[in-house]
């Protein structure tokens, strides 16, 4: 597809780093798998990805993580 954001680049499979948070975690998943943008970099999520990362964030909020650096890993 064509990029939202800079409208230019066609967005191809890759993979992307994510931050997300919840309370006092903070959570970082290196591997994500995503459509990337050629041009700018914009990495777009699947439904899919995005409810993984929820659940490694649940998972590592439950286990009392401050900040931590995570591989993606597919359920
Ligand atoms: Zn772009």
């Amino acid at each position: 597809m064509t990029c939202v954001i800079c409208k230019q680049g066609k967005t191809a499979p890759g993979t992307t780093r994510m931050a997300v948070e919840r309370g006092a975690t903070v959570l970082v998943v290196r591997g994500v798998p995503a459509q990337v943008c050629d041009n700018c970099g914009e990495a777009y999520l699947s439904a899919d990805a995005v409810d993984r990362l929820q659940e490694m964030l649940a998972v590592a909020a439950r286990g009392g993580v401050q900040v931590e650096v995570r591989e993606y890993m597919a359920a």
